[in-house]
């Protein structure tokens, strides 16, 4: 960046009726915090703590007393309390914690085994000293209600105590929990619920959705083995504690001989000690303690008072190689995010390694825990992420439930401004992919590290499946959780501050830090001193960006006599930014506000080859092949094309043509030689080609497939996206003939009003014009047929219990079939498992004697029945059982294994039902599945064969989608009489094409802090 120019001025002159209505607005915006009424709501209740625990460590253990001072600062008679009693969200598997992790992990035992069971019992709640009536809300045991024997007036204070015991669960499932004798305690003391202007908060412990807590005092005596090493939120009160930590810290000798990396927990001293915590504005207090903890020791100044912050590590053996360093970490952390947000709120911090099973780190006040760390880049950023809350969570005490982006979205602003300061020239595959010959392969080897965040995000907006920033955590999908509240919303706000300038949006944010310290605040807060702050009409980012899905794509249209046209094409009207460019250099940057519709922009005097919008990947822009033109040339607004072996990671400035060289065998064609071509399949596209044509050798002929879509996705309609596509086939058949196909086809997939919603439904049509095949395989001269197409999918897409209905419809011209296919699993414990079961009826509208294998087979379908040409068959006109590829078939209609379709197989009307299971036990890895498929049909039915059901039962084994035999070993007396020996049963499905079909999805880099 050379060049910065805030260019709002000359636009002000153009558009000077929006101006007055801005000026009038922003005039609104700067008395609003004047007046009465917005001052006057606002309260917090403070609630102060003396807590004394003690841990038995043989038996995993708290037992504790609790006295909470409860001030009543709201306007509010208060007649009862909901307390949080969080460690019961172990308890069973109807709570909430456990319900989010089954859906998230698949059915398990979970809260039902004894080990990871948690729970806080042992309550005797008393108020003012007298018993009170409590009770435990419905199906949420993890908060209870207590009824107040005298209402709590305006200002008045109570007296709130309690004995409690918490069950510490292993520490395998969430955020609370034991690994062996090393604790991380954290949510397990009985804590109220915020009251504010809109009421109680209540809230059951969740994995996905955080927390709201009243601020106060905390007052803590912790009671263990006197060789425990604790890490804990406040002030350590215990001099001769901390003499030894100090100590500890001081001796840095055992770093030269490190032990082994798993090291055995030392026995539990039998003397005990206590340790006194103590701090004041705070509104949670977590505790972590191991015998084997190495201590680090560090001071850092804070630019702004010039305070000085005592900052601990703590850490095992596992981790001693990288954070033996991480007193820097932890230091440059609070230096910047002090500078940039107001000083460091707290007397001391200490980061904590530890077993975590919930994301890679978890904040409390003036302490965090963090998972395993891959290397000293992924620990610095995970320190400095969970060090953001410091003041995006502990000091501004927003509502994470309802608005995880407040804490979350401006924490992961201020993690990737560290990292970029810390680390300005990492690159993409330094992190993700680790190896430069192979980032020089995929080309991929320039791409800075932050692109990492914008193509996750892109790979779901561009399938339209955004939801809008503000929702509360638990209304997103897992998916969305990360992508929109972590990568969008910090994207976000790094985009505010480039449009601001860093001195106009740190301002802003030590302005709302100070403000609203050891406070509650709401999103309007925020925007307020932002608007205030910058005089700035800031409703395209607090509204729109924040609350709507609407997508930015402004494209540059046209450049002449140093004006720009630029088009917005998206629904966002929000500024942006306009280079100059030589190279990759940029000449100048000049920031334009957001408009509807085409503007000519004035551009800087220079001599530059290219401009373009947004060159430094700020604002989330969906598209950015249209945001160049070059000054010169034939065709200034074409990109060159990138070529790449195989696939990449997508720059989204570029065009690909990537090709993978493959060779293809079928009897007719012989051996092939060919390419697939394809435009990248990781990042969603418009336009998007995949085409695979092979050279022949043996009937010298060209075949192969090819397909090429569009994609269309409307903003807020009822369609989420739509797809037209044209396939085309070519393969060689018998007697020097070639098979055809063209298919045209429209996919429309519907939105959901609720994205956690996991049912999705689409309605596709095609139209198919292909060789007959009956005529093939007599040896004929094969005309075209056409086919018609038509179904409704309903899907479940949930770990547990997912399902798939199908209700379709093809006809050709001489027949007509409508059918129901069900496919459903009834989940058992482990991700994978279950019982399959498919469900298929269909008739037969209109039936063609002629050709049978128009109607509905019995049997899955062998290549010369295949009249569509499905799958992938290398000798697919070879009839059963003459050779192993004969055996080959594809599933459908009515699904048996056994070839009953020569004499009984085709029929006007069927109904089959089908189980597949896993094996019992742990069998994920067995690849053996038992199955038994039952089957109606019309034959039976006055034919002189004396039943229309047929069964048979058997075993499949193989990989999974791709590769499997099938063998049917029993069977009905119907199906025996025309198959033959059990070898002649048996069959096997052969997926080629699961590859094209799949979509990667590079799950990399997606991980919640
Ligand atoms: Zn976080």
């Amino acid at each position: 960046m050379k060049n910065k120019i805030f260019y709002t001025l000359n636009l002000m002159i153009i558009h000077y009726p929006i101006v007055i209505w801005r000026l009038l607005f922003i005039g609104l915006i700067i008395f609003a915090p004047f007046s009465k009424a917005s001052s006057q709501t606002y309260f917090q209740q403070e609630v102060n703590y003396q807590i004394n625990v003690t841990l038995n460590d043989r038996h995993h253990e708290l037992s504790g007393s609790e006295t909470i001072e409860y001030i009543n600062n709201s306007p509010d008679t208060l007649h009862f309390l909901y307390f949080h009693l969080w460690p019961n969200g172990y308890s069973n598997n109807n709570t909430e914690l456990a319900q989010q992790l089954i859906n998230l992990k698949g059915k398990q035992k979970l809260f039902n085994d004894p080990e990871l069971k948690g729970s806080i019992d042992s309550l005797d709640f008393k108020v003012n000293n007298e018993q009170v009536r409590w009770n435990l809300l419905p199906n949420q045991p993890d908060i209870c209600q207590i009824w107040l024997n005298k209402a709590l007036k305006t200002g008045d204070t109570l007296k709130i105590t309690t004995l409690f015991h918490v069950k510490i669960p292993k520490g395998v499932t969430s955020r609370l929990g034991h690994i062996g004798e090393s604790y991380q305690i954290s949510q397990w003391y009985p804590k109220p619920a915020v009251y504010d202007q809109t009421g109680w908060h209540q809230m059951s412990n969740q994995d996905q959705g955080e927390f709201y807590s009243e601020f106060g005092s905390f007052d803590v005596n912790i009671t263990l083995p006197a060789n425990y090493i604790v890490g804990a939120t406040g002030n350590l009160q215990n001099q001769q504690e901390a003499e030894m930590l100090d100590q500890l810290a001081a001796d840095t000798t055992w770093i030269k001989k490190l032990g082994s990396e798993k090291a055995d927990f030392p026995p539990s001293s039998a003397k005990m000690k206590t340790l006194r915590y103590t701090e004041n504005k705070i509104h949670d207090f977590a505790w972590f303690a191991d015998k084997r903890f190495h201590v680090l020791k560090g001071k850092v100044k804070l630019p702004g008072s010039g305070r000085e912050v005592t900052t601990l590590v703590m850490f095992t053996n596992q981790q001693a190689k990288l954070w033996k360093d991480a007193i820097p970490y932890v230091n440059n952390a609070i230096t910047l995010f002090s500078k940039w947000n107001g000083d460091y709120p707290y007397q001391n911090f200490t980061a904590v390694q530890s077993a975590l099973s919930a994301g890679d780190g978890m904040e409390y006040p003036g302490i965090t825990v963090i998972g395993l760390a891959d290397d000293a880049y992924a620990l610095d950023e995970v320190i400095a992420h969970e060090i953001g809350h410091s003041w995006f969570y502990s000091a501004l005490g927003s509502n994470e439930r309802r608005y995880p982006f407040m804490d979350e979205g401006i924490t992961s602003t201020n993690e990737v401004r560290y990292m970029s300061e810390r680390y300005p020239n990492k690159k993409l595959w330094e992190v993700n992919v680790k190896n430069l010959k192979l980032a020089k392969f995929f080309h991929i080897d320039q791409m800075p590290v932050k692109l990492m965040r914008e193509l996750e995000w892109l790979s779901q907006a561009r399938d339209n499946l955004e939801q809008p920033i503000n929702l509360p955590a638990d209304d997103y999908t897992t998916l969305n959780y990360s992508l929109m509240i972590y990568n969008k919303a910090g994207m976000g706000f790094n985009y505010l501050r480039a449009y601001l300038g860093d001195s106009l949006y740190d301002l802003a944010m030590h302005d709302y830090y100070h403000q609203w310290k050891f406070k509650h605040p709401q999103p309007n807060d925020l925007r307020q001193i932002f608007e205030s702050r910058t005089g700035k009409d800031l409703s395209w980012f607090f509204s729109d960006f924040i609350g709507t899905t609407k997508r930015m794509d402004y494209s540059v249209m046209s450049y002449r006599n140093q004006k720009l046209l630029v088009k917005n094409k998206g629904e966002l009207m929000s500024p942006f930014a306009i280079s100059g460019m030589i190279g990759d250099s940029i000449c100048f940057e000049k920031w334009v506000d957001g408009f509807a519709g085409e503007q000519w922009i004035d551009i800087p005097p220079g001599n530059y080859a290219e401009l373009k919008i947004d060159p430094r990947h700020i604002t989330p822009e969906l598209f950015r092949l249209n945001n160049n033109i070059r000054t010169s040339g034939l065709f200034p607004k074409a990109d060159p094309i990138r070529k790449q072996l195989y696939f990449s990671l997508e720059d989204p400035e570029k065009r690909y043509l990537m090709y993978i060289p493959g060779v293809n065998w079928t009897r007719e064609n012989g051996f092939m030689l060919g390419m697939a071509m394809h435009n990248g399949f990781l990042t969603p596209k418009p336009f998007e080609y995949f085409v695979m044509p092979f050279y022949a050798f043996h009937n010298s002929d060209l075949a192969g497939f090819g397909k090429i879509s569009y994609n269309i996705t409307p903003y807020r309609k009822l369609i989420r996206k739509a797809t037209i596509s044209l396939e085309g086939t070519q393969f060689g058949a018998p007697d020097n003939q070639n098979y055809h196909k063209i298919k045209a086809g429209l996919d429309l997939f519907f939105s959901t009003n609720k994205m956690s919603n996991p049912l999705t439904h689409k309605i596709y049509g095609n139209y198919i014009s292909a060789s007959n095949l009956f005529q093939i395989e007599r040896l004929e001269k094969a005309k075209m047929s056409s086919f018609l197409q038509f179904g409704y999918q309903l899907e479940k897409t949930s770990i547990i219990n997912p399902f798939k209905l199908l209700v379709s419809s093809e006809s050709g011209q001489s027949f007509l079939k409508t059918s129901v296919e069900l496919n459903y699993k009834l989940s058992y414990y482990g991700k994978k498992n279950g019982l399959d079961i498919r469900f298929f009826a269909g008739t037969m509208l209109k039936n063609n004697p002629e050709i049978p294998f128009y109607a509905f087979s019995a049997s899955g379908r062998t290549g010369p029945e295949q009249y569509l040409f499905q799958g992938t068959y290398p000798d697919r006109f070879s009839v059963f059982p003459g050779s192993f590829w004969s055996r080959q078939v594809t599933f459908s209609e009515g699904g048996l294994v056994s070839p009953v379709t020569n004499k009984l197989g085709y029929s006007r009307w069927l109904i089959s039902l089908s189980f597949t299971s896993n094996l019992p036990g742990n069998s994920n890895w067995i690849p053996i599945k038992p199955f038994v498929n039952l089957l109606m049909n019309d034959h039976g039915l006055g034919t002189g064969h004396n039943s229309p059901f047929f069964y048979e039962a058997g075993l499949k084994a193989g990989l999974w989608n791709f590769f499997e035999i099938y063998m049917p070993l029993v069977v009905s007396g119907n199906i025996g009489s025309v198959t033959g020996q059990f070898k002649d049963r048996i069959r096997l499905v052969f997926k080629l094409d699961t590859f094209n079909q799949s979509k990667l999805n590079s799950g990399t880099g997606i991980r919640i802090k």
